[in-house]
């Protein structure tokens, strides 16, 4: 047995190492605590492959930022997101309901506009400064005033702008929009004040402006569930990131987080259900009160930290096994020469079965034991 080892590994091609390498560190898994002495060693190994790229998806027709402005709420989630790592890509998708979903906060705001606007019309009560219109600059006395100045001037101005880009072509039309940029993004700035969205709550331009990416599907029922889960599978498939925030408390998701753990990729879900199917599947769950707190990024911290301890482990394992083994080959008592032969075998029929992941070649490759994700998420 002794002189049999360093002949395997003198034969084996550079292809093979990885595959021998994961069948190694299986006789590993349950002497984690040997990697922690040499964990110095090898930081900056771990340091240089540990970068996290993060994709949100995000589940309007399930979880529209209710209590929230929501511009507000997809800044908070995608801050708390980038204490998992580096925040690649942000995608929403929604029915046309979503869209022209009004939040309670929204509508509390409007009827107490509209008491205020009745008070102001009759005289009862004045602003202390006159309404400012933010596009011409004039000055008016009561808001309603304001509001019919603002539809009838600048908004028609506007709607005009908006056509004739429309009926334009080419370089015109280019010419166009580069002409009228700037009108259109102040009285865009202006309207968010002034106007009542017709369509909601501005829920999509307001998604957009804090860098999401958003789509709208049609109505039929799971129609967004689909469009997202295809993302997510894309996303996974072109390896596009090692971290998947999931905004949802529908359990049709379960699957695809399965999916993405089989793959190695590290899964945080964001819902209200404490005890939800998605949440046990998940490394780590938040609630959207806890993102909207600040109280997801502190705790992150502490999930981020077991996961590096998981890589960097993993990646002891794969360092330092021919020492171990060295070592352990000497003491003659933890191999044997069937249970060696019975993983070289099955490494090279290609051992797909243990781990989808031995075949390629990402960053986290290594697949977990069922206990070590148990652990994890009891902690
Ligand atoms: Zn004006």
């Amino acid at each position: 047995m002794l002189h049999k080892f360093p002949t395997i590994i003198n034969s084996m091609q550079s292809t093979r190492i990885k595959t021998l390498s994961i069948s190694l560190s299986r006789y590993c898994h349950f002497k984690t605590k040997m990697g922690f002495e040499s964990l110095n060693r090898t930081s900056t190994l771990a340091s240089k492959t540990a970068q996290n790229n993060v994709a949100i998806f995000w589940d309007l027709d399930n979880k529209p930022p209710n209590s929230f402005p929501p511009f507000e709420a997809a800044v908070k989630l995608k801050t708390a997101a980038s204490s998992f790592g580096v925040v690649r890509s942000m995608v929403a998708y929604a029915n046309h309901h979503a869209f022209s979903y009004v939040p309670i906060v929204v509508r509390e705001q409007r009827r107490e506009r509209k008491l205020l606007n009745q008070l102001e019309n009759k005289g009862v009560i004045k602003s202390v400064e006159p309404h400012f219109c933010k596009v011409c600059g004039r000055r008016f006395y009561t808001n309603e005033k304001l509001v019919n100045h603002f539809k009838q001037i600048h908004e028609r101005e506007h709607q005009k702008r908006l056509n004739q880009i429309e009926s334009a072509r080419g370089s015109r039309r280019v010419k166009l929009v580069g002409k009228y940029s700037m009108k259109m993004e102040k009285y865009k700035n202006a309207a968010r004040d002034v106007l009542t969205p017709k369509v909601g709550y501005g829920l999509a331009a307001e998604l957009k402006r804090a860098g999401f990416w958003v789509g709208t599907v049609s109505n039929r029922p799971q129609a967004a569930d689909v469009a997202l889960r295809d993302h997510m599978v894309n996303v996974m498939d072109k390896r596009k990131a090692e971290c998947l925030v999931l905004v949802s408390d529908d359990s049709d998701f379960v699957e695809v987080l399965k999916e993405a753990k089989l793959r190695c990729l590290k899964t945080v879900v964001v819902g209200d259900l404490n005890d939800g199917a998605l949440k046990r599947v998940a490394d780590t769950g938040f609630s959207w009160m806890e993102i909207l707190k600040g109280k997801a990024k502190k705790e992150a911290v502490s999930v981020v930290g077991k996961w590096k301890d998981r890589d960097i482990l993993k990646r002891l394992e794969w360092t330092y096994n021919p020492e171990v083994d060295g070592k352990l080959n000497g003491s003659e008592d933890v191999f044997d020469d069937q249970s060696e032969d019975q993983d070289f075998n099955s490494t090279d029929d290609g051992s797909n079965a243990d781990c989808i992941c031995t075949k390629d070649s990402g960053p986290w490759w290594e697949l977990d034991s069922d206990s070590d994700f148990n652990s994890s998420q009891s902690q």
